[in-house]
């Protein structure tokens, strides 16, 4: 302190600003990567979601694979790149099976499963929930990976423009985020896009999609995507 008197006045004066200042932006969060929803200063928690399993195998190619295969092989490549930048990352689930197992003469798994997902990112408390899919389209020329969101949800909305903006980097024809009503983004305290990365019923797309160097530009774009979003966030 008493170092502090004897410098010159102007020097203590540029002393006592650069110290105000480096307060102020350390209250904001600048100095963290991300800020969490609830404004805390723990690293923020995302839920990504690879859709169906087990017993639901999701759409399929011309030859017999399967989207809930895909949607792992993204999902977990994109948790790696993820955890890599310091984020904690919560999965649906890491394995072939799904999270409502069958149960015969019982209606209603496929919502069983869903809701089962959507306790999870509740229980994790996540900052949002990524689902990941593959699309199928009876019109063979369809393809490109696009990102949906709740259209009830500004937040969803500003990360599912993020994420395309990354996928768009990776596709043969950029695309537009779009609304969309899905079940698993509809819901309210959970902000969800659905990430569809691409049709399995166009040959040329379902054959990139199988190959592990696409699953993984795919994974990089979505986990680009979310940890933009995040700086972004803690920036606003
Ligand atoms: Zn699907």
């Amino acid at each position: 302190m008493v170092v502090f008197w004897v410098l010159p006045s102007g020097f203590r004066t540029y002393l006592f600003f650069s110290a105000c200042l480096f307060l102020f932006f350390l209250s904001a969060g600048y100095f963290y990567p991300y800020r969490t929803a609830q404004g805390s200063l723990q690293k923020p928690v995302i839920v990504i979601d690879p859709g169906h399993g087990g017993v639901d195998g999701g759409t399929s190619d011309q030859q017999g694979i399967l989207e809930k295969d895909i949607n792992l092989a993204v999902a977990l490549r994109a948790r790696d790149y993820l955890q890599h930048y310091g984020l904690n990352v919560v999965l649906t689930r890491t394995s072939d099976t799904d999270l409502s197992p069958f149960v015969p003469g019982k209606t209603g798994r496929h919502r069983r499963d869903l809701e089962a997902r959507i306790r999870k990112a509740r229980e994790s408390k996540s900052l949002f929930l990524v689902s990941i899919h593959c699309d199928w389209s009876a019109d063979k020329k369809r393809r490109g990976a696009v990102v949906f969101y709740n259209p009830n949800s500004a937040a969803g909305k500003k990360l599912a423009a993020v994420i395309q903006e990354e996928l768009n980097k990776t596709q043969a024809v950029p695309k537009k985020e779009a609304p969309g009503r899905y079940f698993i983004i509809m819901q309210s305290g959970v902000t969800g896009v659905l990430v569809e990365v691409g049709f399995l019923s166009h040959p040329e797309e379902a054959g990139l999609l199988r190959t592990p160097a696409y699953q993984d530009q795919l994974a990089r774009a979505v986990a680009g995507g979310i940890l933009r979003h995040c700086r972004e966030q803690a920036l606003d």
